[in-house]
Order: C-alpha cells, then sequence, then structure tokens
C-alpha cells in the first residue's frame, strides 16, 4: 500500500515553547502507526533541530520545513538552503505551498529548481499544486492543475517519483472553513494520478502519496482520507491543535 500521510503545516504560527509543547502532547498520545502510515509536523526553520530531537525515536514521525530557496548557495540574505535543510537532517520539505506562489511571486521554474535541489540532496519533497476560486468557478480546474505538475515536476525522469508526495490543495478551500466535498477530493486526486500515469506509467502514478489539503479537520478527516485517491492530508489551522491533529492522525487509512 502507498504511504498515507497526516501532514501538519504549522506556518507563521507558535513560540518555541508552544511548538515543543504541540509536539509533545502529540507524541504522548503513544499513537502506533502502521508501517505504511507516516506523519510529518513543517515546522518553523528556528524549530527544526527541537523538533527533530523531539521526535528521535518514534517511528514514522518526521520533521519538514516549510520552504527552501531555489538556489543552491551564495549572496541570498535571509534565505535557507536545501544543502542547510539536509545538513542538519530534516527529512521533508513543502515546495510551492499556494502562499508561497501568491505572497513570494514564486513560479514554475523556481518550484521545479527547488525539487532538482532537493533530490541532489536527498530531501523529499511535498510538491503543492491547486486552483483558486475563479478557475474552479470557470470550470477549468483540471487543466490548471495539469500545467502545475507538467511545470515543475515533468523535467523529472520517472524513478525520482516513485512514492513521490504530492499535496492538493484548492486554494478556495486553505484557511476558508469551506472544504472539497470528498467526491471533489476523489475526482481531481484521480485526475492527478491520471496525469502521473500519462507521463511516467501505472506503477509510478500509483506509488505516489497524494494528500488533499484544505481546511481538513478531526470532523472531516476520515471520509475525505476514505476516497480512493486520497493518501491523507496536508493540515494547517488544525495541525495547531494537538487533539485534533492527532485525530487527524487517527484517521489515515
Ligand atoms: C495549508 O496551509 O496547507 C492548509 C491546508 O491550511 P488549512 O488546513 O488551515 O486550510
Amino acid at each position: 500500500m502507498r504511504k498515507q500521510i497526516a501532514a501538519a503545516n504549522w506556518k507563521m504560527n507558535l513560540t518555541f515553547t508552544e511548538a515543543k509543547d504541540l509536539l509533545d502532547a502529540v507524541l504522548n498520545n503513544d499513537l502506533e502507526l502502521a508501517p505504511h502510515q507516516l506523519a510529518i509536523f513543517a515546522v518553523p526553520f528556528p524549530y527544526l533541530l527541537m523538533a527533530q530531537e523531539v521526535i528521535r525515536g518514534y517511528n514514522n514521525y518526521f520533521i519538514a520545513a516549510q520552504n527552501c530557496y531555489f538556489q543552491k548557495s551564495g549572496a541570498y540574505t535571509g534565505e535557507v538552503s536545501v544543502s542547510m535543510l539536509s545538513s542538519i537532517g530534516t527529512s521533508f520539505v513543502i515546495i510551492g505551498h499556494s502562499e508561497r506562489r501568491e505572497y513570494f511571486n514564486e513560479n514554475h521554474q523556481m518550484l521545479a529548481n527547488k525539487i532538482n535541489l532537493c533530490f541532489d540532496e536527498n530531501l523529499k519533497p511535498i510538491f503543492c499544486c491547486g486552483e483558486p476560486l475563479s478557475v474552479r468557478e470557470a470550470g477549468i480546474q483540471n487543466d490548471y492543475v495539469e500545467t502545475q505538475l507538467a511545470e515543475s515536476l515533468f523535467h523529472l525522469d520517472g524513478s525520482k517519483l516513485q512514492d513521490f508526495v504530492i499535496a492538493y490543495e484548492p486554494i478556495w478551500a486553505i484557511g476558508t472553513g469551506k472544504t472539497a466535498s470528498s467526491d471533489q477530493a476523489q475526482e481531481m486526486h484521480k485526475h492527478i494520478r491520471n496525469v502521473m500515469s500519462d507521463k511516467y506509467g501505472d506503477d509510478i502514478a500509483g506509488s505516489i502519496s497524494i494528500l488533499y489539503g484544505g481546511s481538513v479537520k478531526a470532523a472531516n478527516a476520515a471520509e475525505i482520507f476514505g476516497q480512493q485517491d486520497v493518501d491523507g492530508g496536508l493540515v494547517g489551522g488544525a495541525s495547531l491543535v494537538a487533539g485534533e491533529f492527532t485525530a487527524i492522525i487517527k484517521s489515515l487509512k
């Protein structure tokens, strides 16, 4: 079975002490993850080492960065490189979150560069895609998402995409309390899998974990994750509450 993943995206929230308390509170629930289940915490940069230390010894828990820079190294004051993340043992990095695409003008090419750097440094990308409301209302969301995939991933050799992680996050559902219906999620996830299959074949497409993101909470996680092509979730707001995120982890297939 491909990996089923609950990934917390804390964004720019929590002090150091609050962050540690939240990790402890989730881990104190002694959740036994099955071999195919992963829980990931995407924490702010200053908390990466602390978080990695806290999860040490817990099976199938991982820490992610929320971003990285698209250049390898150099005079880019304030940026964090992929090799820096790799050198401190970070496992995953979120690439192309819609907030970065929108507020920091990240384009397809920058994201493709970031993905390449991740592969060079053995860091696993969580590649985000998803359409704004205007695109959904125009009914052209499938083409929009396909372009995002093609422009940032299709230069890659298929071997790189075995067990890859994609997060489908419709922008109109992020932080709005408005969740895509489980049918809408399944429909887009199936489309994403088909797009990857057309390019790379069924085996690789079938190994890719496709997470849903957009107002996932304890109350709706099981229904969304229960869809055939939904392999867990990328969770913002609800991941800041220990009980909510614990219940979301428990909702994984
Ligand atoms: C996100 O930021 O990736 C996200 C899905 O946020 P929320 O769960 O708050 O909608």
